[in-house]
């Protein structure tokens, strides 16, 4: 086979994968878990297009490509190898790669615009909240402003932008500040998606450590919901879709999932999705039930492929 990404977002399961960088340049977020034992390296010219030419024989035809790992923008070269995997695959609709906002924000315009004029369509930014005091809990080591900054700068380059929104970041001390601040970031930035994923604290994640200390509760089941009801209500962007496409929202009560989270286009489902938020908190509120979320299922040895 080939040098394979570990991870990609859930909306790429189709898509072929192809290793740019490997590991993360910041590796140091408290809820992330995702290349912990992996040194950060850039991968050269010559292996990636090693990579694309093997790639190429095992994808007979893609509609899409992910470019792996956490943050390629850092790679100087990110024009010319777009443009290798471009001309490998000219049938391929859509190019896509996770960005750090921090590497957005110190990129010149003309290398955004570059990236961007060899074919990478969309970045991936893992927004997470956009209350500065939870993304210090998270050691973003980024602030709201900066990621606005960034959002900004990834459109006017031409990229579609999608933001990841980490629901229970706020713990039960700070659950609306996260809703209304992440909101707040969200309207000034104009992503083209919005993406929900819950915190799912596994072990060993130095935020794991700090709630084993009793430094930080996680959102219990009916405040998160109270927390994406908010979120959502404070949002004003316009053509942006909402997508809770991962299974970390969900909740279950007697082995069922009760909510599934909710999806839509922004303003006009904005309704529709605050409704279904309402009949899920209405649920939690009145069954006699245990409302479990994917903190209990992890604990319970449920959702370990996270
Ligand atoms: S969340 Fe993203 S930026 Fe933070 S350590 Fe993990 S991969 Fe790196």
């Amino acid at each position: 086979m080939y040098d394979f990404p570990p991870y990609r977002p859930p909306n790429e399961a189709g898509s072929a994968l192809i290793r740019i960088t490997r590991g993360c340049p910041w590796n140091r977020c408290t809820f992330c878990f995702m290349y912990k034992d992996i040194r950060f390296e850039t991968k050269s010219l010559e292996e990636i297009r090693k990579d694309v030419n093997t790639a190429r024989q095992i994808y007979k035809s893609v509609e899409s490509i992910f470019l792996g790992d956490s943050d390629n923008l850092v790679h100087k070269e990110l024009p010319e190898i777009v443009k290798i995997i471009r001309e490998a695959f000219p049938e391929a609709k859509r190019i896509t790669a996770y960005a750090r906002a921090k590497t957005i924000k110190k990129r010149k315009m003309e290398f955004l615009s570059d990236v961007r004029k060899a074919g990478l369509d969309r970045l991936h930014i893992g927004l997470e909240s956009g209350d500065e005091v939870v993304l210090g809990w998270l050691c973003k080591g980024v602030k709201p402003e900066e990621i606005i900054e960034a959002g900004l700068r990834a459109r006017k380059a031409g990229f579609e932008v999608s933001f990841y929104v980490l629901s229970g970041a706020g713990g039960r001390k700070r659950w609306k500040e996260h809703a209304v601040n992440s909101a707040k970031v969200i309207n000034a930035a104009k992503p083209n998606f919005i993406r929900l994923r819950t915190l799912t604290l596994k072990k060993g994640t130095p935020l794991k450590k700090t709630l084993e200390r009793g430094e930080f509760e996680t959102t219990p089941p009916l405040k998160r919901l109270k927390e994406v009801r908010l979120f959502v209500k404070e949002l004003t962007v316009h053509k942006c879709y909402l997508a809770s496409d991962h299974v970390t929202n969900y909740l279950w009560a007697r082995g069922t999932a009760v909510y599934g989270g909710i999806a839509g286009v922004l303003p006009e489902d904005k309704e529709t999705m605050l409704q279904t938020v309402d009949k899920a908190i209405e649920f939690v509120e009145t069954t006699d039930a245990e409302v479990k979320d994917s903190n209990q299922l992890y604990e319970e040895g449920y959702l370990t492929a996270l």
